[in-house]
């Protein structure tokens, strides 16, 4: 990882020595952290702190040298070195609505000692009585009153807006970077494990980005799929003159819809469910923010590869699936993939490409 790319990362890297030890918990996907501060605790993302780690590649190999195997996802490798590394000992676990590698990730964990709380989003996002059920075992296993977390939902919906607000600068005036939008986005998973002080950094940023000059790129691509694992795809877009403005996950990491309750808030939350909810919003997003091809970025060893026939079959605009096993920088086979695609992107445009304003 370069210096540059540490420094961009850090503002978003929670400290952890602030927090008391017993407070933290990890999570190893969305789940509603609302109860979890409700409740007293810090809901600590893994995937966060294994990714913006200094040496996330040597995390993964650590985790293979004790025995979790190659081909397995490395966000599973990473997130199993980021507990033993930061001595966390309470984990919330997703083990429907994620992946049956989280599952066998949580009982490594009982396996060694570590408390693990399961948490499962239904099969269908309308059987909202099953998602109540959850958050209401969720709250009692952190000892807490699922009503209580209903009322710490108003102070994260203020963060939340203040996200929802630089996705939109991102979109529709050009004046937040396709990095930028990813990497706030992506940390309203865990808001870095203190609302309060994440809303405010987000407030300053919304200042500092005020009088900017637009964004000047004329292709604009969406990047849909799980967050890229891969540190320099924003950089290298941008460097072809791509502004990428729609990051699909990342985005539904920050509850971009007006929701009144915490359970209606997570019945719209598409990650968890069937691909066709995630593909209605896709759809919509390309109509809105005008987007002229997407990377469907699918990480090596995981499940959802194979959704991607039925997106292509959807969306009628260019896609380049581009498959990714470690954390690290694009090797020069993913450049030149890279590059042809925007070529190609470029070269179907019987007009010249504008600036959109
Ligand atoms: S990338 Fe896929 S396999 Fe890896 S943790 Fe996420 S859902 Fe599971």
């Amino acid at each position: 990882m370069t210096k540059q790319q540490v420094n961009n990362l850090l503002p978003f890297l929670p400290d952890l020595e602030k927090f008391p030890k017993d407070k933290i918990v990890g999570i190893t996907s969305t789940i509603p952290i609302e109860i979890v501060f409700a409740a007293g605790y810090v809901p600590i993302d893994l995937n966060n702190i294994f990714i913006c780690d200094t040496s996330p590649n040597r995390m993964v190999e650590d985790a293979e040298l004790v025995g979790l195997p190659r081909n397995t996802c490395a966000w599973i490798k990473g997130m199993y070195s980021a507990v033993k590394k930061h001595g966390i000992r309470k984990i919330i676990s997703v083990i429907q609505g994620d992946c049956s590698n989280n599952q066998a990730l949580m009982e490594v964990f009982v396996s060694e000692g570590i408390e693990t709380i399961p948490f499962a989003y239904p099969h269908s996002k309308t059987d909202t009585s099953f998602l109540r059920d959850q958050m209401e075992k969720l709250a009692a296993s952190l000892g807490v009153s699922y009503l209580k977390a209903e009322e710490t939902k108003k102070h994260l919906d203020w963060v939340r807006s203040s996200i929802h607000e630089i996705d939109r600068l991102t979109w529709a005036e050009n004046v937040v970077t396709g990095e930028e939008n990813h990497l706030w986005t992506v940390s309203t998973s865990d808001v870095m494990g203190d609302f309060e002080a994440f809303g405010e950094l987000a407030g300053k940023f919304l200042q500092s980005v005020s009088g900017r000059e637009p964004i000047k790129h004329v292709i604009r691509l969406g990047v849909i799929g799980i967050p890229p694992i891969c540190e320099d795809l924003y950089p290298f877009l941008s460097s072809l003159g791509v502004h990428v403005v729609f990051n699909e996950i990342q985005r539904q990491f920050s509850m971009p819809y007006q929701s009144d309750t915490l359970v209606e808030q997570y019945s719209r939350y598409t990650y968890p469910y069937d691909i066709f909810s995630r593909l209605e919003d896709i759809q919509e997003a390309i109509h809105q923010r005008r987007i002229h091809g997407i990377i469907h970025y699918v990480q090596s060893f995981c499940h959802r590869h194979i959704q991607d026939k039925i997106i292509r079959k959807i969306i009628r605009l260019p896609i380049l699936t581009l498959d990714c096993d470690r954390p690290g920088p694009l090797d020069g086979a993913m450049m030149t993939r890279i590059e042809a695609f925007i070529e190609m992107i470029k070269s179907l445009k019987t007009e010249p490409l504008e600036v959109i304003k």
